[in-house]
């Protein structure tokens, strides 16, 4: 099967991409490789796919629609993981245009082009933001979504309403998926466990918005891409499913964690909450379960464990 990838250079974009090739699928990627943090690393997380020639890559910006619809033209998709995003709550609030441009209209685009080309299915990222202050937890999918508090979160939930026009209006059958902080080797570097990794390493104070009681239910990047590879095996007519670890745990104790598995203590300062932030979230994933047969398998201390000492090895490895 050809399947189109959009973000497919960025953390979870590339390593869905490389589950992909192993499986045998033909993957075509479109990425802007923009500086939301350091394009290095998104040419490095693309590099290991040039060659195979089941890979093609298109650098492309999705805000452009006369070129996404040139590649979905060039490539034929019969499937599409719409990953490509401007991420991250706390830049939606000093660039909210950017994130609607990029995410809103960026996200219309490429519903666009799969009508007009007949994708068979559409999987589209959210994200766990869209639930912002909910005073229920676990979070379900049907769960009313009144109250995002960041732009991120209210471009998500956009996107996934868009999904369910074009998927009523047009017969695509669509699949947003609500990811749940996600983590692991090649994480965002903007990301806690990322970032927090890095500068206990080199010795450098941390700063934790709040007391560091706030609670994510941080979920494995393994874990996600299980989910997403059913996603586009099993197409539903139009769901939304939450992809989450099922298990929300204290900053505090992923800092400790961090800190056991680089065997260094973290210096810490702690400073006001940020606005955007939520104070826990906390998946339901009893639908994922019943429709995609998903379950989370690696615990927050087997994943911290598996970030750090590929830090390390990367840092071993790393030209002076
Ligand atoms: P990422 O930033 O590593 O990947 C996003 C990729 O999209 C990047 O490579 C970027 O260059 C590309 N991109 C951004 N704007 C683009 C544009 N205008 N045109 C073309 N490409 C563009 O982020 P990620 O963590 O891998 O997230 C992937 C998706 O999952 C995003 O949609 C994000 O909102 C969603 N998500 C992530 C998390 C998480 O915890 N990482 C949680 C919830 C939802």
């Amino acid at each position: 099967m050809k399947i189109l990838v959009t973000g497919g250079a960025g953390f979870i974009g590339s390593t869905l991409t490389a589950a992909l090739l192993d499986k045998g699928e033909k993957v075509a990627v479109i990425d802007d490789f923009n500086d939301f943090y350091d394009p290095g690393l998104k040419r490095e997380n693309v590099k290991p796919f040039g060659g195979n020639p089941s890979f093609s890559l298109h650098e492309a910006d999705i805000r452009n629609g006369r070129k996404v619809l040139e590649v979905f033209r060039d490539e034929a998709p019969e499937a599409v993981f719409h990953l490509a995003a401007r991420a991250g709550v706390r830049p939606s609030i000093q660039s909210p245009m950017l994130y609607e441009e990029v995410n809103c209209a960026g996200t219309l685009n490429l519903l666009e082009a799969a009508r007009l080309t007949g994708v068979k299915n559409f999987v589209f990222a959210s994200s766990s933001s869209v639930y912002g202050i909910n005073s229920k937890v676990p979070f379900s999918e049907d769960d009313p979504i009144t109250c995002p508090i960041s732009p991120y979160a209210t471009t998500k939930r956009a996107g996934e309403l868009m999904c369910f026009t074009y998927s009523h209006l047009y017969s695509i059958p669509v699949t947003c998926l609500r990811f749940f902080t996600v983590y692991g080797e090649k994480g965002r570097p903007d990301m806690a466990i990322a970032k927090f990794t890095r500068l206990i390493a080199e010795g450098r104070e941390i700063q934790v918005y709040g007391d560091g009681s706030a609670r994510r239910d941080f979920t494995y990047i393994g874990d996600i891409i299980s989910g997403l590879l059913q996603s586009i095996y099993k197409p539903s007519r139009y769901e939304i499913i939450n992809l989450g670890g099922s298990n929300t745990v204290e900053l505090s104790r992923v800092i400790s964690l961090i800190e056991t598995n680089l065997g260094k203590k973290a210096v810490i300062k702690y400073t006001e909450p940020m606005p955007g932030d939520v104070p826990i979230t906390f998946a339901n994933v009893a639908k994922a379960r019943r429709l995609l047969g998903f379950e989370p398998k690696v615990a927050i201390e087997e994943g911290v464990r598996r970030y750090v000492s590929w830090f390390l090895e990367k840092e071993r490895n790393a030209v002076p």
